[in-house]
């Protein structure tokens, strides 16, 4: 018999997943239960409870999908997608542009909105593109855009949803549990994330919250994608409890135990931890010639984007050694920001101190070596 895959040392510090509290973790080893076990009702209910509380919400169509965050945007944009819907995407990211692609994809007519990379949504663009579209059906925006460490405010969009009586759709993948989310306060209609991330859980489930505002529009079941249809999960997650699909028990559990450890270290201060986390990391950077990416005004607590430094001249070589040396894992940047950014997640139960340290500590090292070369084989700043 071949030996089980061996663990190697690992501190996450990129855009997910994130580490897993020793509880978290040791609930994954609890043994099964059916997906029809009556025991299994107050365990959902205690969840679903939980995940409104962190999504700000009273909807009572909340629920842990099973798969990842992207499942989650899936079922969203394919129960509100149809050939005769106009939809408003605002693009700033990488995840946004996914968003519009996927509601062009199930045959919605899109219309984009967009923001440099780097800086954050404009809800007056939001108008101006509006103008020209017959209606806004949908409107859909990222909060926490995990491609540049950008926040887009939800309230201005929430407000501008309601004007037209779209829908309002809003990307929480990062954002849930790290920072608030408010969704009924800010009029939020559709909101996904997934448990990985802030949340402080293993990937696979995709919470979702949908007001009824939103489930009264999407009644008949019209969704291509049986398995994420909404009419028929509800059948499942409410009486009569028919049968869906064999619920992934397992991550029941560590959903379970990650939203009590959020319940017990309240919201507020795992809010304050993530800010703090953000905080503390860019002040350690800064000496290392390592400076922000995103824009002042619209840095995220959970995933901060920063300048690849000019010492780094092998951006992926750095984060090799911090991998394979430090075993540190941070990310890379995605589409036109490869090899200019990194993104540094400080999200759930790696949002700590001693983490961020360590990874100060460490590029500290990476730095030191490279300045140890001559300097001919240094990158020119203008370049990069
Ligand atoms: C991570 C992420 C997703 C996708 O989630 P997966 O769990 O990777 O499927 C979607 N949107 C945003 C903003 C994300 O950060």
């Amino acid at each position: 018999m071949s030996s089980p895959f061996t663990r190697p040392p690992r501190t996450l510090l990129g855009p997910g997943p994130s580490a897993m509290s020793p509880a978290v973790l040791g609930s994954l080893a609890r043994p099964p239960i059916g997906y029809l076990d009556p025991e299994l009702w107050p365990l959902l209910e205690r969840m679903r409870t939980r995940l409104r509380a962190c999504f700000g919400t009273s909807a009572e169509f909340t629920i842990p999908l099973t798969g990842t965050g992207m499942i989650g945007m899936e079922s969203a944009v394919g129960n509100l997608a149809g050939p005769s819907t106009h939809v408003l995407v605002g693009v700033n990211g990488f995840f946004g542009d996914r968003i519009a692609g996927m509601f062009a994809r199930y045959g919605a007519t899109v219309v984009r909105f967009e923001a440099e990379w780097g800086m954050p949504l404009d809800v007056a663009d939001a108008k101006r593109a509006a103008a020209d579209m017959p209606r806004v059906d949908v409107l859909a925006i990222v909060h926490a855009e995990t491609s540049t460490g950008v926040r887009n405010d939800l309230a201005p969009f929430g407000a501008f949803a309601r004007e037209h009586d779209a829908i309002f759709l809003a990307d929480a993948v990062t954002s849930l549990g790290g920072m608030p989310v408010a969704m009924d306060t800010v009029a939020v209609d559709v909101c996904y994330s997934a448990t990985q991330k802030c949340l402080g859980g293993p990937s696979g489930l995709a919470p979702i919250a949908v007001s009824d505002r939103a489930r009264n529009r999407v009644c008949s079941s019209a969704s291509p994608s049986w398995y994420s249809d909404w009419n028929l999960l509800a059948q499942y997650f409410d009486a009569p409890h028919t049968y869906h699909h064999t619920v992934p028990i397992s991550l029941y559990y560590a959903l379970d135990a990650a939203l009590g450890e959020i319940e017990a270290e309240t919201l507020e201060a795992r809010f304050a931890r993530h800010e703090n986390a953000a905080n503390l990391l860019l002040s350690l950077l800064s000496p290392l010639d390592i400076a922000p990416f995103a824009h002042e005004s619209a840095r995220l607590p959970m995933l901060t984007t920063v300048r690849v430094p000019g010492w780094a001249s092998d951006e992926a070589a750095v984060r090799g050694t911090l991998l394979n040396e430090f075993g540190i894992e941070i990310g890379g940047g995605l589409g036109h920001l490869k090899g200019r950014i990194w993104r540094i997640g400080t999200m759930g139960a790696s949002a700590q101190p001693q983490l961020i340290e360590m990874l100060a500590a460490a590029l500290y090292q990476c730095m030191r070596r490279s300045s140890a070369r001559p300097s001919s084989s240094r990158p020119d700043m203008a370049n990069l």
